[in-house]
């Protein structure tokens, strides 16, 4: 038995499948060690229907709550007690916490990628956002960034029904932000939007790993000065629509960050205390 585990250790689990590939362990163990805290992360492949068993394991066996991922997220939200405000919003959760037997759901995808521009130095208040996708990580992208007092969202989705169930969740939830759905077939609209915007963001799988020629912004021109350009994706940590949109002069930010401070924030709700993000980052630059 590890030195650091015994009889008072409070589990947190991740449940979803597959897991693991997923880095989330070692993170939060590194943490929760660094930190001298009585807390384990295990990881553990749990079925899309098989979630409200895994949530109810959780609750018998006293955790002190999980992480969700595909294909769990959606069923997380509707077995848990009770909603964060942004996860309401979205009906899905990546984050449990076991408040005395009371299983709260939040959503800290959205929140990882505010610090994430936040550390860098941009603030999405009242800025104009464009944000292409309606996703899993495009809507809690644009969800709080709305919450957080975004002046306007223009979303851009292949699917232009998936782009405007997410302005309509947005205009009931945060009747201030101007919000509208359009198609991203529509490049005279994508450009048009784009050249009035502060902040650009790739909500979509557009560019990941393997298909790392790929980029939603064909027409490179919409690139301006003042533009901050960020990406969900971080693999690569370099898309070719950061690449593009640096050597046009734009501030661009990787998505690897988002996935960093969406655990912090997760590591927050869990502890009470913030996570050694500095050191974290120097133990995995070691490996
Ligand atoms: P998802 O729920 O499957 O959503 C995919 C999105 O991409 C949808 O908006 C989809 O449009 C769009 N899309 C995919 N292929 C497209 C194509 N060929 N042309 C146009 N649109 C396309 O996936 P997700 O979970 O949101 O993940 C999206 C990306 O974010 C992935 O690269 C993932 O690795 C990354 N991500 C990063 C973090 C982080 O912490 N940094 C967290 C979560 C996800 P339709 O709606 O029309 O299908």
């Amino acid at each position: 038995m590890e030195k650091r585990i015994d009889g008072a250790t409070q589990l947190i689990c991740l449940i979803g499948s597959p897991v693991k590939h997923s880095g989330s362990p070692l993170m939060h163990n590194f943490c929760f060690r660094h930190n001298d805290q009585n807390f384990a992360y295990m990881a553990f492949d749990v079925k899309e229907e098989d979630t409200k068993q895994a949530l109810e394991a959780l609750r018998l066996f006293g955790a002190r709550g999980c992480n969700a991922t595909m294909p769990c997220k959606i069923a997380t939200a509707k077995f848990v007690d009770k909603l964060s405000p942004a996860a309401e919003i979205i009906g899905a959760c990546n984050t449990v916490v076991n408040e005395d037997g009371v299983l709260v759901g939040h959503i800290t995808d959205g929140t990882g990628f505010v610090c994430n521009l936040r550390e860098k130095g941009v603030d999405v208040k009242g800025k104009k956002i464009v944000c292409i996708g309606a996703g899993g990580a495009a809507t809690a992208i644009e969800v709080e960034c709305a919450l957080e007092g975004c002046a306007s969202m223009v979303i851009f989705n292949r699917s232009l029904g998936k782009a405007v169930t997410n302005a309509d969740k947005i205009k009931a939830a945060c009747p201030e932000c101007e919000v509208k759905a359009l198609r991203l077939s529509d490049t005279d609209a994508l450009k048009e939007e784009i050249l009035k915007a502060d902040i650009l963001i790739n909500g979509t799988s557009i560019g990941m790993a393997p298909n790392v020629d790929d980029t939603p912004i064909a027409d490179t021109s919409v690139f301006h000065e003042g533009l901050v350009v960020a990406d969900a994706i971080y693999n690569p940590l370099e898309t070719r629509l950061l690449r593009e949109a640096k050597e046009a002069g734009c501030k661009v930010i990787a998505g690897d960050g988002m996935l960093l401070w969406q655990g912090a924030a997760a590591y927050k709700l869990w502890t009470g205390t913030e996570m050694p993000v500095e050191e974290f980052r120097k133990f995995k630059a070691s490996l």
